[in-house]
C-alpha cells in the first residue's frame, strides 16, 4: 500500500512541479473537452435533479487524487453549466473570455498575490497602477491627477463612488452629519441599475433618497426632468449631492446624454457629484468607432467600468475611477499592521488606503495580458461587432409583424415582445404568460438562452448579444422558435411560464 501523502504535498511549491502542472493539465482538458463538446449554452438540467446530485456528494471523503475529482466535477458542474461563448447564449451581460485573460488568471492564483500592500504584491500593485492610468487616460481624465481602484465588480464600483459622492457632498457644506444625511439626495434615471438604490441605502440615505428622473421616448434621462427634480429637491431643503447617469443601460444599452447632464450639474449653485455608471458601455473606450457617444464621460467625478462586460474578461474585474485622486481621501485609512502612514510618506505604493477590500485578488492582471497579446483595437473590435449585429437583429425584429421591439440600443441589447399585430385584441396577460413560456422553452429544450424584464408593467423578452460568433442566422432562427413556442397554446400548469 502507498503511503498516504503528505497534506503539505497538496500546497503549490518549489517541491510540486509535477503535480502543478499534472493538475492544470487535467483541469484545461477537461474544460476543453466541454468547449468543444458544446451543443447548447446549456443543458436544461432541472434544478432539483442537480441539486440532488449535489447533495449527494460525501464531503468527509476525499477522492485523494484529481483525476477522480475532475472526472466527478465534469458530471456535477461542467455538464450542466451555462456557456457564455456559446452563441446561442443571449442573455445577460456575460461574455466569452479571452484566453490570455485565462491564463493571467491561473497566473494570478497560483503566485497569490494580494494588491493591497506592496509587501504583499511587490509589482502587482504597480500593474494595477498602470491600468488605473491608462483607464483614465481613455475617460479623458488626466492621469497625472486622476486616480482609482479595481473592485469586485459594478455593484462595489457604484457602492464605492456614491460613498465619495457622500462625503463630498457633507465636506463642501459643513453640515451636521447626521442631520444632513437625511437630506441627501441622488438622481438617476428610472432605467438605471438597481445597485444604485442599494448603495444609497447602504450608505444611511432615507428611502426616498433616490429620485428616479423620468425617461424620454428613447429611454434616456430625461434632461428637463432632471432639472427641475433638483430645483424642486433644493425647494424642499433637501440637498442635491449626486447625479448617476448610465452609459449603456442594463436592459436597453442606451446612454444617458451625458454632456447636457454635465452641464446641469456644473450649474448648481453648490457642487453636486457626476457619476457615470458605464459598467456596460465601458467597451467604448477602446472602440476604434463609437468612442465618440461616450462623450462627456470626461466631466464627471467618476465612473465605473466593468472588464468582465465589454472587455471580455472573466468574472471579477472592474474599477471606479475618479478624476482627482484627493475624491478618494474620505475612503484612506493606514492600519500599523498593515499600511502605515509612514511608508506612505516614504512613496512604497500601496492600493489598500483607497479600497474598500482589504485581501484583494490580482485582477488587473487579467487585462494587461489582454492588452499585452491582443491590444485594446481588438477588443473594442469585437464589442463593435456585437453593437452591429445588436443593430441588424433590431431591424430584423422591427419589421417583423409577429413582434414590437422597445427601442434602438447604443450597444447590445435588444428588447422585444412576441405580439403579432393580427391579434390586437389579445388579453395582454396572456402575451405575457406566453412570452415567459417561449423562454422557458429555449432553455428547457437547448435550444438558446435569453432574457425577460418588464417594461410599463408588460414582460418583454431581451437578447444580450456579447459573443460576437453569434450570427444574425442564430437571431433569426431563435426568433422561429419563440413565434413557434409562444403561438402554442399555453400549457394548463402556470408554474412553467414563472
Ligand atoms: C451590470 C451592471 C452593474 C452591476 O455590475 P456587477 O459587475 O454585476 O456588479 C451596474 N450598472 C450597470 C449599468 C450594469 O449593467
Amino acid at each position: 500500500m502507498p503511503l498516504p501523502p503528505d497534506p503539505a504535498d497538496f500546497l503549490l511549491d518549489g517541491h510540486s512541479p509535477n503535480r502543478y502542472e499534472g493538475d492544470l493539465a487535467g483541469a484545461i482538458a477537461t474544460v476543453s473537452r466541454r468547449l468543444t463538446n458544446c451543443t447548447a449554452p446549456f443543458s436544461g438540467v432541472d434544478h432539483r435533479a442537480a441539486r440532488r446530485a449535489v447533495e449527494s456528494i460525501d464531503l468527509s471523503r476525499p477522492l485523494d487524487d484529481t483525476s477522480s475529482a475532475l472526472r466527478e466535477l465534469d458530471d456535477l458542474y461542467l455538464r450542466d453549466a451555462v456557456y457564455f461563448h456559446h452563441p446561442r447564449y443571449l442573455a445577460h451581460l456575460n461574455c466569452p473570455v479571452a484566453t490570455p485573460a485565462v491564463a493571467a488568471d491561473a497566473i494570478a492564483s497560483a503566485v497569490n498575490s494580494s494588491l493591497d500592500t506592496w509587501d504583499q504584491s511587490g509589482g502587482g500593485t504597480l500593474i494595477e497602477q498602470r491600468l488605473i492610468d491608462w483607464t483614465c487616460k481613455r475617460l479623458g481624465f488626466n492621469p497625472q491627477f486622476a486616480d482609482g481602484i479595481f473592485t469586485s465588480g459594478g455593484t462595489q464600483s457604484n457602492l464605492h463612488a456614491l460613498y465619495l459622492a457622500r462625503e463630498h457632498a457633507l465636506a463642501c457644506r459643513g453640515v451636521d452629519r447626521v442631520e444632513a444625511v437625511s437630506r441627501l439626495r441622488v438622481f438617476t434615471s428610472a432605467d438605471s441599475h438597481f445597485s444604485v438604490r442599494t448603495a444609497a441605502r447602504l450608505l444611511g440615505l432615507p428611502a426616498e433618497a433616490v429620485h428616479a428622473v423620468a425617461t424620454d421616448s428613447n429611454r434616456r434621462m430625461n434632461t428637463d426632468e432632471l432639472r427641475s427634480a433638483i430645483v424642486a429637491a433644493r425647494a424642499d431643503g433637501s440637498i442635491p449631492m449626486a447625479v448617476v447617469a448610465t452609459a449603456g443601460t442594463t436592459d436597453f444599452g442606451v446612454i444617458d446624454p451625458l454632456d447636457e447632464i454635465a452641464d446641469i450639474v456644473d450649474r448648481q449653485p453648490e457642487s453636486v457629484w457626476l457619476h457615470v455608471d458605464a459598467a456596460y458601455g465601458g467597451g467604448l473606450l477602446v472602440s476604434p468607432t463609437r468612442r465618440s457617444l461616450l462623450r462627456g464621460i470626461e466631466r464627471a467625478h467618476s465612473a465605473t467600468i466593468d472588464f468582465h462586460k465589454s472587455f471580455f474578461q472573466p468574472v471579477s474585474a472592474s474599477a471606479v475611477l475618479v478624476r482627482r485622486a484627493e475624491w478618494m481621501d474620505p475612503g484612506r485609512h493606514h492600519a500599523d499592521y498593515l499600511n502605515p502612514a509612514r511608508m506612505a510618506r516614504a512613496g512604497i505604493p500601496n492600493q489598500v488606503d483607497k479600497s474598500l477590500q482589504t485581501t484583494r485578488r490580482f485582477d488587473a492582471l487579467k487585462l494587461w495580458l489582454t492588452l499585452r497579446v491582443m491590444g485594446a483595437d481588438a477588443v473594442g473590435e469585437l464589442f463593435d461587432r456585437v453593437i452591429e449585429l445588436a443593430s441588424a437583429a433590431y431591424e430584423l425584429i422591427a419589421t417583423d409583424t409577429r413582434f414590437t421591439v422597445v427601442t434602438t440600443s447604443d450597444l447590445s441589447t435588444v428588447v422585444f415582445r412576441f405580439a403579432p399585430s393580427d391579434a390586437a385584441e389579445l388579453d395582454p396577460e396572456l402575451l405575457d404568460a406566453a412570452n415567459l413560456a417561449a423562454r422557458t422553452a429555449l432553455s428547457a429544450n437547448a435550444e438558446a438562452m435569453i432574457a425577460s424584464t418588464v417594461v410599463d408593467d408588460r414582460t418583454f423578452l431581451k437578447f444580450t448579444l456579447l459573443n460576437p460568433r453569434t450570427t444574425l442566422d442564430d437571431i433569426a432562427e431563435v426568433l422561429e422558435l419563440i413565434a413557434a413556442y409562444a403561438s402554442a397554446p399555453l400549457p394548463a400548469e402556470p408554474s412553467l411560464a414563472s
